[in-house]
């Protein structure tokens, strides 16, 4: 974002596009999200800690090294001419992590001057990047890039030390639409959704993590708006219409007039949805569809209670793993689950097993991926592939869950499956956990919560009926499953085509999914971000799905759409759109 120092500041009203990913309309100053300033006071440690306190500088002086050797190996997926440009940097960095000057200065301060390590690391690299800055000769260019590279990596060490969150939101003032280049989701999930009347980021698409995570906070949130960072100053007035994608900056007294209209309408209208709350979710001639809603973050379980949900369909329990510096042990995991199993009062509550990797970063975990990167940790070790690598963090959970089934009716859901082995190793597991905490005497439901798996690769929708042989029960992931049939990222910016739930392709994989889950009599479900489309909603009940799982916000709109069809309608619709050509043509008959 362009500062407003010594810059004109344009009056004109400036709008932008941007992936609409949250509906509202937000009126407020944009601010950036910024990395987390690092600065530190030369503060003192006791001679006593001399030790402890080197150790701790040590260990984040080579959580940074693997880091780098991680990102160096991630290079290899880059051009050639692009890794040559940026090995040797990378090759600096480690350098400098060896037993540098930088390194012997910083213990050197910290055990002459008894200085903490933060502050040891912030004074050594500024003093070598002023010494550097001051030396004599022409290379004027190559000692400020020197001087840089010794700050980039003392920040990083910081980083380490400090365990900061990548973004920090604390310093921006309520009301503040917060902009960021990008988000990721362990971001998201610390952002505080009274303080914020939206968020724009310049990168991300639809129905990648971060989007997935905006929509539970109920902001009105734009992605992939390309341009605003760069046109907007600190505090611009800004009006964003999480519905159109729309961004307006400096907007003119008729545009403030227009958002505040379109607020109230919006109001009137969710008034008017809430009284629905109570009403069935069936169609014209009484075919009931079952609402659930997906739970990313605790905080939506008051709104998921108002939404009408009748229970949990995807609880992601990632976020129970995020942000933290270490992993939750099973009591606390425990305390999590029954407290949602409790909130929900007899509903059914669906975990899902921990899904990290790919996009999901969970740093508390850093020490479990695996040693080499992969150039595509999308198509790597990801959900259940890792939890079989890490039996022991996969028994925490299983306990974990299984303890708070005593609080009422739990499902166990496993991420990513792919094959038959995986659901058969993880069975093997989940009774073992089973029978140990029965033998213990630990208090759990009467008998084993059902175990089930989201269908979200290709190859477990076409591998449906082997597996429901070991399931008791379905999801179908379709943000997952779009990603991996068509080859397109869930998170490509705004305008690529590439990436469309409603390709038939994935409509035929989603139909026969459902044929397999009847004929084996387990229940499927679709809880991927089509679910939350009113628009697909009759398209996914003539596709033979009757049960759907989405964020709360958008239940009653879905409902709404359900009502106002009949079953044969449905069918109809979805006859014709298995046998479309494309997209567009699914869209087009959807109206
Ligand atoms: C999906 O892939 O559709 C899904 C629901 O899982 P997630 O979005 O958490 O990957
Ligand atoms: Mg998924």
């Amino acid at each position: 974002m362009r500062q407003t120092e010594g810059r004109p500041s344009p009056k004109r009203e400036l709008r932008f596009y941007g992936h609409p990913v949250s509906p509202g309309i937000g009126i407020g100053p944009i601010y950036e999200a910024l990395e987390p300033k690092l600065s530190f006071s030369s503060k003192k440690i006791q001679a006593a800690d001399i030790a402890a306190e080197t150790a701790r500088f040590e260990d984040a002086v080579s959580q940074s090294r693997k880091q780098l050797i991680k990102l160096k190996t991630k290079l290899s997926g880059l051009p050639e001419q692009s890794q040559t440009e940026i090995s040797p940097l990378i090759d600096a960095y480690l350098h400098m992590l060896g037993n540098s000057r930088l390194i012997r200065g910083v213990r050197t301060r910290i055990g002459d001057r008894l200085l903490a390590p933060e502050a040891a690391v912030m004074e050594e690299a500024e003093a070598q990047a002023e010494a550097i800055l001051a030396l004599t000769g022409s290379d004027e260019e190559g000692r400020a890039r020197r001087a840089e590279e010794v700050r980039e990596i003392s920040r990083r060490i910081i980083r380490n030390l400090t365990r900061l969150p990548f973004r920090s939101f604390a310093d921006l003032a309520p009301g503040t639409i917060l902009a960021a280049e990008f988000l990721r989701p362990a971001d998201a999930a610390l952002i505080q959704p009274t303080n914020f009347a939206g968020i724009i980021t310049a990168e991300g698409g639809a129905d990648g993590h971060t989007a997935v995570m905006l929509r539970a906070l109920g902001l009105p949130a734009i992605l992939g708006a390309t341009g605003v960072l760069e046109a907007a100053t600190p505090g611009t007035l800004a009006i964003i219409d999480g519905e159109a994608g729309e961004i307006i900056l400096h907007p003119s007294s008729k545009s403030l007039m227009a958002a505040q209209a379109r607020l109230a309408a919006r109001s009137r209208n969710l008034r008017a949805l809430a009284r629905l709350q109570r009403a069935p979710a069936e169609t014209t001639d009484h075919v009931a569809i079952d609402l659930q809603a997906n739970l990313e973050l605790p905080f939506e379980l008051p709104m998921i209670a108002e939404s009408g949900a009748h229970g949990i369909g995807l609880m992601r329990s990632e976020f129970i793993f995020m942000n933290r510096e270490k992993l939750p042990d099973e009591d606390t995991q425990t305390q999590i689950y029954t407290d949602i199993v409790q909130a929900m009062d007899g509903d059914p509550v669906t975990i899902r097993v921990l899904d990290w990797g790919s996009d999901k970063e969970v740093e508390a975990l850093a020490d479990y991926t695996p040693d080499t990167a992969e150039a595509n940790p999308a198509l790597g070790l990801r959900g259940i592939r890792l939890l079989l690598r890490h039996p022991d963090l996969f028994e925490t959970q299983l306990a974990a869950i299984l303890r708070a089934s005593a609080a009422g009716p739990v499902r166990v859901m496993l991420p990513m499956v792919g094959f038959q082995a995986e659901i058969i190793a993880a069975w093997e597991i989940y009774d073992r956990v089973w029978r140990r905490l029965k033998r213990r005497g630990v208090w759990v439901s009467e008998s084993r919560p059902p175990l089930g798996i989201m269908i979200e690769t290709p190859a477990a929708a076409l591998a449906a009926a082997h597996l429901a042989k070991h399931a008791e029960f379905f999801a179908i992931g379709t943000n997952d499953l779009t990603m991996y049939t068509l080859a397109a990222d869930r998170s490509l910016p705004v305008g690529s085509k590439l990436y469309d739930p409603l390709e038939p392709t994935i409509l035929r994989l989603i139909y026969e999914t459902g044929v397999a889950a009847n004929n084996a009599r387990i229940p499927v479900s679709l809880c991927g971000e089509l679910a939350s489309r009113p628009e697909a909603a009759p398209l996914l009940i003539g596709l033979g799905i009757r049960q759907l799982s989405m964020h709360g916000a958008a239940i009653p709109r879905v409902k709404r759409a359900i009502r106002a069809v009949s079953s044969r309608q449905c069918l109809h619709l979805a006859a014709q759109a298995l046998a479309a050509a494309d997209a567009d043509t699914v869209r087009a008959l959807l109206g």
